[in-house]
């Protein structure tokens, strides 16, 4: 069953004023999820912040339901944290690594994650090894099996699709080769949760990290955090409350044995309803039908983009996402994005700031496709391009 995508762009009120191309940033949401958090915010301006939430209990906890449906988990493996970078810190920070741990990466890192080695290699003597990639562009499962077996990896951590390639990484087979060699196997599924199924068994991995404001379209200044039940009890979180753990006497606490131990009390309620929304929305359009139409339409750019002389598509790997990278010759990439947003084009400039990646430093133009995209969208994004200098 394939996507009503006029009922996907009516129920999207962003689709009537841009062409928006900015998914990997921040995607447009969809009516339900701005009703939502609008709801909420108006029921605590008027009965009080507690109170509302007392009345919301069930929308929060339909969070833990629509996001385990979501990644194939169950509802107390899953934690709600205000973004994917705190939520990838908090398990990550969580691992108790000892001098001499190997982590093993790949050249995609997203930039905060590789700070956070630095970090725990200065801090705890482990060591960070990155697994180059193979002839396509994603991380070489035989460079990786080699690591392994060298011995003393303690996590590999990979970024399931970077943020600034359109490559997807083979995160199944690296979940079944890291199983094998006892070793942690960390997933940044930031660019990767709500434009391509992603189901955590069939991946294999221990934790996963996601961010709602990207493919999943939901609200900012939400992201989420899975973490296997059984790995849960060997990981304390960095930083514990009152909701997090209980004071059990002056000198002992216990810490909670679900994911919610990641969890901090306060939070912004409207936006974990939101998210819960955001969520149970694309579970409901299928999100097998969403990565067809995104994969798609972001391969059909690509060639467009390809066809034109002097336009340069920097995307790698096998698989690809809906992540489109590219250069104008002449043009830079920070000016090509401006003289599209005058047309009303959405689009972004990939940071260059991938420290492990030999390519990571040419800055280039991200058009990231959702699939409420359409055709005469693209058209309009490819017209609109600055002629090569
Ligand atoms: C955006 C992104 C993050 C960080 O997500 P935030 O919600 O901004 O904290 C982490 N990893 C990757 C690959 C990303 O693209």
């Amino acid at each position: 069953m394939g996507i009503d995508i006029d009922r996907a762009r009516a129920d999207t009120p962003g689709c009537a004023r841009v062409a928006h191309f900015n998914n990997a940033g921040a995607a447009l949401p969809p009516r339900p999820v701005i009703d939502a958090v609008d709801r909420h915010l108006a029921l605590e301006a008027m009965t009080g912040g507690y109170e509302a939430y007392e009345q919301a209990s069930a929308a929060v906890g339909r969070f833990y339901d629509a996001v385990a449906g979501l990644l194939g988990a169950d509802p107390d493996e899953i934690a709600y944290v205000e973004n994917a970078t705190r939520a990838w810190d908090m398990a990550f920070y969580a691992i108790p690594f000892r001098r001499g741990d190997r982590i093993l990466t790949t050249t995609s890192e997203y930039a905060s994650n590789g700070i956070a080695y630095r970090q725990v290699a200065r801090a705890r003597g482990v060591r960070v090894a990155v697994v180059p990639d193979d002839a396509d562009g994603q991380i070489s499962l035989e460079a990786l099996e080699a690591e392994l077996a060298e011995g003393d990896v303690r996590l590999v951590s990979l970024n399931h699709v970077p943020t600034h390639n359109g490559l997807v990484n083979p995160a199944a087979e690296v979940g079944r080769l890291t199983r094998a060699a006892g070793a942690l196997f960390l997933l940044d599924a930031c660019q990767s949760v709500g434009q391509l199924a992603v189901d955590v068994r069939e991946i294999g991995c221990d934790m996963l990290s996601a961010t709602g404001r990207k493919f999943l379209r939901g609200p900012r200044g939400t992201g989420l955090l899975y973490v296997r039940r059984d790995v849960l009890r060997t990981l304390e979180p960095p930083f514990l409350d009152l909701h997090s753990a209980t004071w059990t006497a002056p000198e002992e606490y216990v810490v909670r044995d679900d994911a919610r131990r990641f969890e901090t009390w306060e939070r912004y309620v409207a936006g974990q309803i939101g998210l819960g929304v955001a969520a149970d929305y694309a579970a409901a359009l299928g999100i097998a039908a969403i990565e067809e139409r995104v994969t798609t339409l972001a391969a059909a750019l690509r060639d467009e983009l390809a066809a034109r002389p002097g336009v340069r598509v920097l995307d790698r790997g096998v698989r690809r996402s809906g992540i489109v990278t590219f250069t104008v010759d002449g043009h830079e990439a920070a000016d090509v994005k401006l003289a599209l947003r005058e047309r009303g084009v959405n689009v972004s400039v990939t940071s260059g700031q991938q420290r492990f990646d030999p390519r990571g430093g040419v800055s280039a133009v991200r058009a990231s496709v959702h699939y409420y995209n359409t055709e005469d969208e693209m058209e309009r994004l490819l017209r609109a391009l600055p002629r090569p200098a």
